[in-house]
């Protein structure tokens, strides 16, 4: 994730200027990728068609450690299993696009076979 040289905050979305003081010192920082559940809800019928074969599915607003709020979704777990304050890891998955993409899962994982979100 970004950080501010001048305000030393850490900058989400990625920028070309800090949103906090305009700087453009913006530098590049490792971070645990840990986090907890802040928010989520289970969606289980997707408006976006290309969704529809990942119902039901959770979408969750994740706290990192480091303070910051992002989203994605929870997986290897029953929707039903998430909670909020879950804590959570980071899990990099490749999206159909190929993309990479952060999604999260319990932490710690769960010791029976992992399920994916699309089930
Ligand atoms: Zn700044």
């Amino acid at each position: 994730m970004q950080r501010c040289g001048q305000c030393h905050r850490l900058v989400f979305y990625p920028r070309e200027l800090c949103p906090y003081c305009s700087a453009s010192d913006l530098t590049w920082e490792k971070l645990s990728g840990r986090g907890r559940v802040y928010s989520f809800t289970i969606v289980r019928k997707p408006s976006i068609p290309s969704f529809r074969s990942l119902a039901p599915y959770v979408y969750a607003i994740i706290e990192l450690s480091e303070g910051v709020r992002l989203a994605s979704n929870v997986i290897n777990c029953l929707p039903e299993e998430v909670a909020i304050d879950m804590p959570v890891r980071p899990v990099f998955a490749k999206a159909p696009s190929s993309r990479t993409v952060l999604l999260f899962e319990p932490d710690p994982a769960p010791t029976k076979k992992p399920l994916l979100a699309s089930g």
